[in-house]
């Protein structure tokens, strides 16, 4: 579908100064550029606070973008790419913004004799969101041909939530919005569905009779960074497990679709998220599980607690670490665990999903030993591994009928040989197209609040009292070995 680049289009980006913008926005808008996926005729327009010229803008972008380039960043490129980048130094929250915004796309299209398409990218904290919808009404530029795309997590809480989408639709239709999660726009994400649709040999087995549980881990190595002070008001259950975890399990305890598009798949989404079992203040402590890491090692080097940060209040309470449990209760799901798992300073970065499946229930080999201490698994890797292995039972070499476990794999690198487009280069194409099929309704992100809303107000209510407590380069607290152990099963290390 290239029908996008005879549109004319104004990409104008909130938050421009910002870590998103450098690292993964303007890298993938300029991979899409190479690849001639942008419209011929379009303009970036950069909003940020602070004071700068375009050509500094531009040079900070291009750093980005050549360390992002798969080796294969050209000069030449960047510089007809960069002529198309202008840089407007303003305050969203002032109203005059709105009006020099719409004094230079009225301009821009008097030159180019044609409206065009306008595609608003908020690339700032969702406390913004409102005033920059407000100040796009008022300034009426929530035009029909106007798009926006928004960042998680949007808001904090069910009710900022709300109060956010509100405001969305007050000036745009759902179809105009664009609700953004990276995790669906990475290949190994997307592999997910055409594995177990493009394939008639999962789906027989994609249920309670055969999964024995579904574990997912999205862990980091990486502490906070340069986002401290975002970090500390969101926490990794905000940060990560009410969207990308949520999505993630989604995917993979979705119902066929009819058709791949925006609105089957996401109806198909929301009847999952709609038969997820709501926590309860009785067991909420035995199915949501929070940390926070103490100084470690990572990869040989001594790394600092989180408290340590310079960002981060001496006795935060934030939680680095969140693990849950939960159920889907509906006839293909019912009684099967789902164990979501997500922290920062984890001793490996890797993004995975394990399906266990059920224990053989008799053995009829002589020597059984070690028969279902390594079941069955299909481990998704979603990165750094991008592939997917099986983990079975083998005959090993020898005149004894022994079984040992093996794995078989598919490597996305070795089957492909060409290199993976970034999560932010499908999504930005696919919003620039309109196609809104990976990207998340606001009933899905409603229902994300909703189900969190008792953790977040139990873990506010009842501060931590162990914290830090787990020491950075591990795998998360005690507490989280206890959550999936008391059930008799235990987190996969992944490989
Ligand atoms: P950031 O703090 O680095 O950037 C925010 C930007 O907003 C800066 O350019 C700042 O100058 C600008 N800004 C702040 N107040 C302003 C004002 N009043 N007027 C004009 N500009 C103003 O944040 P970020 O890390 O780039 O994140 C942006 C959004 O993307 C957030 O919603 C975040 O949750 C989301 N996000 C970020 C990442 C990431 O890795 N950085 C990943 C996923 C989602």
């Amino acid at each position: 579908m290239d029908d996008n680049r005879d549109q004319n289009t104004i990409f104008v980006l909130f938050g421009a100064t910002g870590d998103l913008a450098w690292r993964k926005i303007v890298p993938a808008l300029f991979r899409l550029f190479c690849n001639t996926k942008l419209p011929q005729r379009f303009l970036l327009l950069c909003v940020g606070r602070q004071s700068m010229t375009e050509r500094a803008l531009s040079e900070r972008f291009k750093e980005s973008a050549a360390a992002r380039a798969h080796g294969t960043f050209s000069n030449d490129d960047w510089q007809r790419f960069s002529e198309q980048i202008r840089y407007l130094s303003a305050d969203v929250s002032i109203q005059k913004t709105y009006a020099d915004l719409a004094q230079f796309i009225h301009q821009q299209e008097q030159q180019w004799t044609q409206t065009s398409q306008l595609l608003f990218y908020f690339s700032m904290p969702s406390t913004f969101f409102s005033p920059i919808v407000e100040g796009l009404g008022g300034a009426k530029l929530n035009r029909n041909d106007a798009v926006v795309v928004v960042e998680k997590p949007i808001g904090h809480d069910l009710q900022s939530f709300r109060d956010i989408d509100n405001t969305l639709k007050r000036f745009f239709t759902e179809e105009q919005i664009f609700r953004i999660d990276h995790f669906l726009g990475k290949e190994t994400v997307q592999n997910i569905f055409a594995m177990r649709f493009g394939n008639p040999i999962f789906e027989p087995i994609w249920n309670r009779r055969y999964v024995d549980h579904v574990a997912i881990t999205v862990a980091e190595t990486l502490g906070v960074e340069r986002r401290a002070s975002y970090y500390e008001h969101a926490g990794a259950l905000r940060d990560m497990l009410q969207n990308h975890l949520l999505q993630l399990l989604c995917l993979i305890a979705i119902e066929p679709p009819v058709v791949y598009d925006a609105s089957d798949i996401r109806n198909r989404k929301m009847d999952v998220m709609s038969a997820i079992r709501p926590f309860n203040k009785e067991t909420l402590d035995q199915r949501a599980i929070r940390g926070q890491y103490d100084k470690g090692r990572i990869g040989g080097a001594e790394v600092p607690s989180y408290r340590d940060d310079l960002d981060v209040a001496p006795a935060s309470t934030t939680e680095t670490f969140a693990a849950v449990k939960l159920f889907i209760d509906n006839w293909r799901w019912q009684d099967v665990a789902f164990y979501l798992r997500t922290g920062k300073r984890m001793a490996a970065s890797v993004s995975e999903i394990s399906v266990r499946f059920r224990d053989v229930p008799h053995c009829a080999f002589p020597v059984c030993f070690g028969l279902n201490s390594q079941p069955v698994r299909l481990i998704i890797q979603i990165q750094p591994q991008e592939g997917i292995v099986l983990k079975f039972m083998a005959k090993e070499p020898g005149s004894l009928m022994t079984l040992k476990p093996v794995d078989m794999r598919f490597s996305y690198k070795e089957s492909f040989n060409i290199a993976t487009p970034d999560a932010y280069e499908t999504l930005l194409w696919d919003a620039l197209r309109g196609d809104a099929t990976l990207f998340m309704r606001a009933d899905q992100v409603e229902a994300a609040w909703q189900l969190f809303a008792p953790v977040l107000t139990a873990w506010s209510e009842t501060p931590p009292n162990d914290f830090p407590n787990y020491a950075a380069g591990s795998w998360g607290p005690e507490s989280s070995d206890e959550l999936i152990h008391s059930d008799k099963r235990q987190w996969l290390i992944p490989d």
